[in-house]
Protein backbone atom coordinates (compact mmCIF):
# COMPACT_ATOMS: atom_id res chain seq x y z
CA UNK A 1 0.00 0.00 0.00
CA UNK A 2 1.42 3.54 -0.86
CA UNK A 3 1.82 5.85 1.24
CA UNK A 4 1.72 3.98 4.55
CA UNK A 5 4.81 4.13 7.26
CA UNK A 6 7.03 0.90 7.01
CA UNK A 7 6.43 -0.10 11.48
CA UNK A 8 6.17 -3.92 12.95
CA UNK A 9 3.17 -3.89 14.72
CA UNK A 10 3.40 -5.90 18.14
CA UNK A 11 0.06 -4.88 19.31
CA UNK A 12 -2.15 -7.08 21.49
CA UNK A 13 -5.26 -6.21 20.47
CA UNK A 14 -6.81 -4.51 18.18
CA UNK A 15 -3.45 -6.17 16.23
CA UNK A 16 -1.71 -6.80 13.13
CA UNK A 17 -3.92 -7.56 9.93
CA UNK A 18 -2.22 -8.77 6.72
CA UNK A 19 -1.27 -5.99 4.30
CA UNK A 20 -3.04 -7.70 1.63
CA UNK A 21 -6.28 -8.21 3.71
CA UNK A 22 -6.14 -3.76 3.93
CA UNK A 23 -5.50 -3.49 0.74
CA UNK A 24 -8.83 -5.96 -0.40
CA UNK A 25 -10.71 -4.22 2.05
CA UNK A 26 -9.90 -0.65 0.45
CA UNK A 27 -10.66 -1.79 -2.77
CA UNK A 28 -14.26 -3.47 -1.67
CA UNK A 29 -14.86 -0.29 0.78
CA UNK A 30 -16.48 2.39 -1.89
CA UNK A 31 -17.86 -0.94 -4.30
CA UNK A 32 -18.15 -4.33 -3.58
CA UNK A 33 -17.69 -6.25 -6.14
CA UNK A 34 -19.41 -3.82 -8.37
CA UNK A 35 -22.58 -3.32 -6.78
CA UNK A 36 -22.16 0.40 -6.30
CA UNK A 37 -22.61 -0.05 -2.44
CA UNK A 38 -19.87 -1.15 -0.41
CA UNK A 39 -19.76 -3.89 3.06
CA UNK A 40 -20.86 -0.99 5.41
CA UNK A 41 -23.74 0.02 3.31
CA UNK A 42 -24.99 -3.68 2.42
CA UNK A 43 -28.17 -4.74 4.30
CA UNK A 44 -27.53 -7.49 6.13
CA UNK A 45 -30.14 -9.54 4.68
CA UNK A 46 -29.10 -8.98 1.16
CA UNK A 47 -28.38 -12.28 -1.21
CA UNK A 48 -24.37 -10.33 -1.42
CA UNK A 49 -24.09 -10.32 2.49
CA UNK A 50 -25.74 -13.64 2.80
CA UNK A 51 -22.93 -14.97 0.57
CA UNK A 52 -20.70 -13.60 2.61
CA UNK A 53 -22.00 -15.19 5.85
CA UNK A 54 -21.88 -18.66 4.16
CA UNK A 55 -18.17 -18.48 2.98
CA UNK A 56 -17.05 -17.17 6.75
CA UNK A 57 -18.67 -20.50 7.92
CA UNK A 58 -17.71 -23.04 5.09
CA UNK A 59 -14.39 -21.35 5.85
CA UNK A 60 -14.42 -21.59 9.35
CA UNK A 61 -15.76 -25.13 8.81
CA UNK A 62 -12.99 -26.33 6.21
CA UNK A 63 -10.16 -24.58 8.13
CA UNK A 64 -11.12 -26.32 11.58
CA UNK A 65 -13.09 -29.28 10.39
CA UNK A 66 -15.85 -28.22 13.05
CA UNK A 67 -18.30 -31.38 12.80
CA UNK A 68 -22.13 -31.11 11.20
CA UNK A 69 -23.58 -31.12 14.97
CA UNK A 70 -21.42 -27.51 16.07
CA UNK A 71 -23.26 -24.19 15.24
CA UNK A 72 -21.25 -20.95 14.39
CA UNK A 73 -22.55 -18.38 15.94
CA UNK A 74 -21.13 -14.45 14.83
CA UNK A 75 -22.01 -12.58 17.84
CA UNK A 76 -21.06 -8.79 19.13
CA UNK A 77 -19.86 -7.98 22.80
CA UNK A 78 -16.51 -9.49 22.62
CA UNK A 79 -14.72 -11.95 24.50
CA UNK A 80 -15.98 -9.84 27.42
CA UNK A 81 -19.63 -10.23 26.50
CA UNK A 82 -19.24 -14.16 26.17
CA UNK A 83 -17.89 -14.53 29.92
CA UNK A 84 -21.33 -13.57 30.82
CA UNK A 85 -23.39 -15.37 27.42
CA UNK A 86 -21.29 -18.61 28.38
CA UNK A 87 -23.00 -18.74 32.36
CA UNK A 88 -26.34 -17.22 30.87
CA UNK A 89 -26.50 -20.13 28.27
CA UNK A 90 -24.86 -22.93 30.19
CA UNK A 91 -24.81 -23.00 34.22
CA UNK A 92 -28.35 -24.02 33.91
CA UNK A 93 -27.66 -27.13 32.79
CA UNK A 94 -27.78 -29.31 35.34
CA UNK A 95 -30.20 -27.93 38.55
CA UNK A 96 -27.25 -27.96 40.41
CA UNK A 97 -26.45 -24.43 38.63
CA UNK A 98 -22.83 -24.65 39.61
CA UNK A 99 -19.35 -24.74 37.13
CA UNK A 100 -16.04 -24.70 37.71
CA UNK A 101 -13.08 -22.58 36.26
CA UNK A 102 -9.46 -22.92 35.97
CA UNK A 103 -8.10 -19.32 36.80
CA UNK A 104 -4.76 -19.23 35.07
CA UNK A 105 -5.13 -15.52 34.03
CA UNK A 106 -6.59 -11.84 33.82
CA UNK A 107 -9.46 -13.00 31.90
CA UNK A 108 -10.08 -16.51 33.19
CA UNK A 109 -10.21 -14.56 36.56
CA UNK A 110 -12.52 -12.16 35.10
CA UNK A 111 -14.73 -14.87 33.06
CA UNK A 112 -15.25 -16.90 36.87
CA UNK A 113 -16.24 -13.43 38.22
CA UNK A 114 -18.84 -12.61 36.03
CA UNK A 115 -20.18 -16.39 36.44
CA UNK A 116 -20.49 -15.67 39.90
CA UNK A 117 -23.34 -13.55 39.25
CA UNK A 118 -25.65 -16.68 37.80
CA UNK A 119 -24.65 -19.36 39.88
CA UNK A 120 -22.17 -21.32 42.17
CA UNK A 121 -18.18 -21.09 41.05
CA UNK A 122 -15.68 -23.52 41.80
CA UNK A 123 -12.19 -22.86 41.04
CA UNK A 124 -11.19 -25.96 41.06
CA UNK A 125 -7.18 -25.33 42.50
CA UNK A 126 -5.44 -23.45 44.86
CA UNK A 127 -5.93 -19.65 43.59
CA UNK A 128 -2.46 -18.60 42.16
CA UNK A 129 -1.41 -14.84 43.62
CA UNK A 130 0.48 -14.38 40.22
CA UNK A 131 -0.42 -16.11 37.18
CA UNK A 132 2.72 -17.82 35.81
CA UNK A 133 1.89 -21.51 35.86
CA UNK A 134 -1.03 -23.82 34.99
CA UNK A 135 -1.68 -25.77 37.85
CA UNK A 136 -1.43 -29.57 37.59
CA UNK A 137 -4.21 -30.44 35.99
CA UNK A 138 -3.88 -34.42 37.92
CA UNK A 139 -4.91 -31.90 40.97
CA UNK A 140 -8.11 -30.26 39.81
CA UNK A 141 -10.86 -30.97 41.72
CA UNK A 142 -13.60 -31.10 39.68
CA UNK A 143 -17.49 -31.22 41.05
CA UNK A 144 -19.74 -33.94 40.21
CA UNK A 145 -22.79 -31.44 39.48
CA UNK A 146 -20.85 -28.74 37.31
CA UNK A 147 -22.31 -27.87 34.05
CA UNK A 148 -19.33 -27.39 32.52
CA UNK A 149 -15.50 -26.83 32.95
CA UNK A 150 -14.63 -23.03 31.55
CA UNK A 151 -10.74 -22.76 30.68
CA UNK A 152 -8.85 -19.63 29.00
CA UNK A 153 -6.37 -21.45 26.51
CA UNK A 154 -4.34 -18.29 26.03
CA UNK A 155 -3.74 -15.62 28.10
CA UNK A 156 -3.20 -12.31 26.61
CA UNK A 157 -2.03 -10.35 29.67
CA UNK A 158 -0.21 -12.98 31.48
CA UNK A 159 1.46 -15.05 28.50
CA UNK A 160 0.45 -17.94 29.55
CA UNK A 161 -0.70 -20.59 27.18
CA UNK A 162 -2.36 -24.15 27.29
CA UNK A 163 -0.46 -26.50 25.28
CA UNK A 164 -3.12 -29.26 25.63
CA UNK A 165 -6.50 -29.75 25.64
CA UNK A 166 -7.49 -30.91 29.42
CA UNK A 167 -9.83 -33.55 30.27
CA UNK A 168 -12.71 -32.42 31.64
CA UNK A 169 -14.00 -35.51 32.79
CA UNK A 170 -17.87 -35.76 32.44
CA UNK A 171 -18.52 -31.72 31.94
CA UNK A 172 -18.56 -30.11 29.29
CA UNK A 173 -15.61 -28.47 28.45
CA UNK A 174 -15.74 -24.72 27.18
CA UNK A 175 -12.76 -22.41 26.07
CA UNK A 176 -12.49 -18.65 25.57
CA UNK A 177 -9.94 -19.01 22.65
CA UNK A 178 -10.00 -14.92 21.77
CA UNK A 179 -6.11 -15.20 21.46
CA UNK A 180 -5.02 -18.13 19.86
CA UNK A 181 -7.78 -18.89 17.80
CA UNK A 182 -6.85 -20.49 14.29
CA UNK A 183 -2.57 -20.16 15.78
CA UNK A 184 -2.97 -23.76 15.43
CA UNK A 185 -5.55 -26.79 14.64
CA UNK A 186 -7.74 -27.69 16.93
CA UNK A 187 -9.86 -30.91 18.05
CA UNK A 188 -13.58 -28.85 18.42
CA UNK A 189 -15.27 -32.54 18.87
CA UNK A 190 -13.49 -31.75 22.40
CA UNK A 191 -15.97 -28.79 23.37
CA UNK A 192 -19.07 -27.74 23.91
CA UNK A 193 -18.79 -23.90 23.63
CA UNK A 194 -15.14 -22.44 21.95
CA UNK A 195 -15.58 -18.84 21.55
CA UNK A 196 -12.94 -16.24 20.24
CA UNK A 197 -12.93 -12.38 19.95
CA UNK A 198 -11.83 -11.42 16.53
CA UNK A 199 -9.39 -8.35 16.62
CA UNK A 200 -6.23 -10.64 17.99
CA UNK A 201 -5.75 -13.49 15.34
CA UNK A 202 -8.82 -13.31 12.99
CA UNK A 203 -9.58 -10.16 11.86
CA UNK A 204 -10.83 -6.44 13.76
CA UNK A 205 -13.12 -5.80 16.51
CA UNK A 206 -17.03 -6.01 16.82
CA UNK A 207 -17.35 -9.52 16.20
CA UNK A 208 -17.14 -12.27 18.42
CA UNK A 209 -17.06 -16.18 16.71
CA UNK A 210 -18.84 -18.61 18.94
CA UNK A 211 -18.84 -22.87 18.12
CA UNK A 212 -21.39 -24.12 20.29
CA UNK A 213 -22.32 -28.07 20.18
CA UNK A 214 -26.08 -28.22 18.76
CA UNK A 215 -26.82 -30.36 22.45
CA UNK A 216 -26.25 -27.82 24.33
CA UNK A 217 -29.03 -25.11 23.20
CA UNK A 218 -32.24 -24.44 24.87
CA UNK A 219 -30.81 -23.90 28.30
CA UNK A 220 -30.33 -20.38 28.88
CA UNK A 221 -31.98 -18.97 32.08
CA UNK A 222 -34.61 -17.14 31.94
CA UNK A 223 -33.05 -13.57 32.35
CA UNK A 224 -31.00 -14.44 29.59
CA UNK A 225 -30.37 -11.08 27.40
CA UNK A 226 -32.41 -12.05 23.82
CA UNK A 227 -28.57 -11.29 22.33
CA UNK A 228 -26.88 -13.66 23.82
CA UNK A 229 -29.11 -16.62 23.80
CA UNK A 230 -27.30 -19.13 21.88
CA UNK A 231 -30.73 -20.98 20.63
CA UNK A 232 -32.52 -18.45 18.89
CA UNK A 233 -28.90 -16.80 17.40
CA UNK A 234 -28.21 -20.45 16.18
CA UNK A 235 -31.55 -20.30 14.37
CA UNK A 236 -31.37 -17.07 12.39
CA UNK A 237 -29.79 -14.24 12.26
CA UNK A 238 -31.82 -12.73 15.14
CA UNK A 239 -30.10 -9.38 14.50
CA UNK A 240 -27.84 -7.17 12.60
CA UNK A 241 -24.74 -8.90 13.03
CA UNK A 242 -21.41 -7.43 13.03
CA UNK A 243 -21.51 -7.05 9.51
CA UNK A 244 -18.02 -5.14 8.31
CA UNK A 245 -15.99 -7.11 10.89
CA UNK A 246 -17.62 -10.42 9.58
CA UNK A 247 -16.38 -9.33 6.18
CA UNK A 248 -13.03 -8.73 7.48
CA UNK A 249 -12.34 -12.29 8.66
CA UNK A 250 -13.58 -13.41 5.61
CA UNK A 251 -10.56 -12.00 4.05
CA UNK A 252 -8.38 -12.99 6.75
CA UNK A 253 -9.30 -16.57 6.79
CA UNK A 254 -8.71 -16.92 2.94
CA UNK A 255 -5.53 -15.12 3.71
CA UNK A 256 -4.39 -18.23 6.05
CA UNK A 257 -5.95 -20.66 4.20
CA UNK A 258 -3.73 -19.26 1.06
CA UNK A 259 -0.81 -19.49 3.59
CA UNK A 260 -1.29 -22.75 4.62
CA UNK A 261 -4.19 -23.01 6.86
CA UNK A 262 -3.60 -23.80 10.82
CA UNK A 263 -0.81 -26.46 10.60
CA UNK A 264 1.54 -23.56 9.17
CA UNK A 265 0.23 -20.89 11.65
CA UNK A 266 1.24 -23.08 14.01
CA UNK A 267 4.97 -23.69 12.77
CA UNK A 268 5.59 -19.92 12.33
CA UNK A 269 4.24 -19.29 16.02
CA UNK A 270 6.78 -21.94 17.19
CA UNK A 271 9.60 -20.40 15.28
CA UNK A 272 8.66 -16.89 15.56
CA UNK A 273 8.13 -17.44 19.91
CA UNK A 274 11.26 -19.74 19.79
CA UNK A 275 13.42 -16.77 18.41
CA UNK A 276 12.36 -14.44 21.53
CA UNK A 277 12.43 -16.72 23.95
CA UNK A 278 15.53 -18.10 23.19
CA UNK A 279 17.12 -14.65 23.73
CA UNK A 280 15.21 -14.15 26.84
CA UNK A 281 17.12 -17.72 28.01
CA UNK A 282 20.13 -16.45 26.86
CA UNK A 283 20.40 -13.09 28.59
CA UNK A 284 21.66 -13.94 31.91
CA UNK A 285 19.16 -12.53 33.46
CA UNK A 286 18.72 -9.42 31.66
CA UNK A 287 15.19 -10.31 30.27
CA UNK A 288 12.86 -11.73 32.46
CA UNK A 289 9.99 -14.12 31.45
CA UNK A 290 8.37 -15.01 34.68
CA UNK A 291 5.94 -17.96 32.82
CA UNK A 292 6.98 -21.56 33.40
CA UNK A 293 8.69 -22.91 30.25
CA UNK A 294 5.84 -25.19 30.40
CA UNK A 295 3.08 -23.15 29.28
CA UNK A 296 4.57 -19.77 27.61
CA UNK A 297 2.49 -18.37 25.17
CA UNK A 298 3.42 -18.74 21.74
CA UNK A 299 1.43 -15.93 21.17
CA UNK A 300 1.98 -13.20 23.51
CA UNK A 301 5.95 -13.12 24.57
CA UNK A 302 5.57 -11.18 27.76
CA UNK A 303 9.34 -10.30 29.98
CA UNK A 304 11.18 -8.11 32.60
CA UNK A 305 13.78 -6.51 31.67
CA UNK A 306 16.97 -5.89 34.58
CA UNK A 307 15.71 -8.10 36.47
CA UNK A 308 12.49 -10.34 37.99
CA UNK A 309 10.94 -7.33 39.16
CA UNK A 310 11.75 -4.93 35.74
CA UNK A 311 13.52 -1.70 35.75
CA UNK A 312 10.85 0.87 34.75
CA UNK A 313 14.00 3.44 33.13
CA UNK A 314 15.44 0.75 31.24
CA UNK A 315 11.97 -0.81 29.97
CA UNK A 316 11.10 2.83 28.86
CA UNK A 317 14.20 3.20 26.86
CA UNK A 318 13.25 -0.26 25.48
CA UNK A 319 9.90 1.15 24.41
CA UNK A 320 11.48 4.30 22.80
CA UNK A 321 14.60 2.74 21.07
CA UNK A 322 12.15 0.04 19.34
CA UNK A 323 9.91 2.74 18.53
CA UNK A 324 12.95 4.50 16.88
CA UNK A 325 13.64 1.85 14.68
CA UNK A 326 10.21 1.27 13.72
CA UNK A 327 8.94 -1.68 16.13
CA UNK A 328 5.77 -0.21 17.94
CA UNK A 329 3.35 -1.42 20.52
CA UNK A 330 5.47 -3.56 23.12
CA UNK A 331 4.68 -1.80 25.82
CA UNK A 332 2.88 -4.99 28.20
CA UNK A 333 -0.51 -4.83 29.91
CA UNK A 334 -1.22 -2.32 32.58
CA UNK A 335 -1.77 -5.05 34.94
CA UNK A 336 1.31 -6.63 34.29
CA UNK A 337 3.73 -4.00 32.99
CA UNK A 338 7.20 -5.03 31.52
CA UNK A 339 6.79 -5.75 27.56
CA UNK A 340 4.75 -7.54 25.59
CA UNK A 341 5.23 -8.62 21.86
CA UNK A 342 2.18 -10.00 20.39
CA UNK A 343 2.90 -12.74 17.75
CA UNK A 344 -0.51 -13.27 16.08
CA UNK A 345 -0.56 -15.09 12.94
CA UNK A 346 -0.15 -11.81 10.58
CA UNK A 347 3.40 -10.73 12.23
CA UNK A 348 6.22 -12.83 10.09
CA UNK A 349 8.87 -14.62 10.84
CA UNK A 350 11.67 -11.99 9.31
CA UNK A 351 9.84 -9.10 11.30
CA UNK A 352 10.53 -11.35 14.99
CA UNK A 353 13.60 -11.46 13.93
CA UNK A 354 13.91 -8.11 13.84
CA UNK A 355 12.84 -7.80 17.05
CA UNK A 356 15.10 -10.72 18.18
CA UNK A 357 18.27 -9.08 17.03
CA UNK A 358 17.14 -5.94 18.74
CA UNK A 359 16.76 -7.08 21.73
CA UNK A 360 20.14 -8.73 21.77
CA UNK A 361 21.92 -5.51 20.74
CA UNK A 362 19.70 -3.34 23.65
CA UNK A 363 21.15 -5.95 26.14
CA UNK A 364 24.65 -5.66 24.88
CA UNK A 365 24.22 -1.85 25.06
CA UNK A 366 22.65 -1.52 28.50
CA UNK A 367 23.47 -4.86 30.37
CA UNK A 368 26.21 -2.78 32.81
CA UNK A 369 23.70 -0.22 33.50
CA UNK A 370 21.11 -2.84 34.73
CA UNK A 371 24.14 -4.79 36.81
CA UNK A 372 25.16 -1.75 38.35
CA UNK A 373 21.70 -0.97 39.94
C1 LIG B 1 -8.53 -9.99 24.36
C2 LIG B 1 -9.10 -11.07 25.10
C3 LIG B 1 -10.39 -10.98 25.68
C4 LIG B 1 -11.20 -9.70 25.68
O1 LIG B 1 -11.88 -9.50 24.55
P1 LIG B 1 -12.80 -8.19 24.41
O2 LIG B 1 -13.31 -8.37 23.02
O3 LIG B 1 -11.93 -7.00 24.59
O4 LIG B 1 -13.86 -8.27 25.42
C5 LIG B 1 -10.90 -12.06 26.34
N1 LIG B 1 -10.20 -13.19 26.45
C6 LIG B 1 -8.97 -13.32 25.92
C7 LIG B 1 -8.24 -14.60 26.06
C8 LIG B 1 -8.38 -12.27 25.23
O5 LIG B 1 -7.15 -12.41 24.73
Amino acid sequence: MENRKSVVNFASGCSRLPLSVLAQAQKDLLDYRGLGVGVLEMSHRSPEFTEILDAAKADLTNLLKIPESYKILFLQGGGSGQFSAVPFNLIGLKDARCADYVVTGAWSAEAAREAEKLGKVKIVHPEQDTYTSIPDPNSWDLSSDSSYLYYCANDSINGVEFHFIPDSKEAVLISDMSSNFLSKPLDVSKFGVIFAAAQKNLGCAGLTVVLVREDLLGFALSGCPIVFDYKLQAESLYNTPPCYSIYIMCLVLDWIKRNGGPEAMEQNSVVKSKLLYDVIGDSDGFYVCPVDVRCRSRMNVIFRIGGPDGNDVLEQTFLDKAAEVGMISLKGHRLVGGICASLYNAVTVEETQKLAEFMTSFKKEHQLQAASR
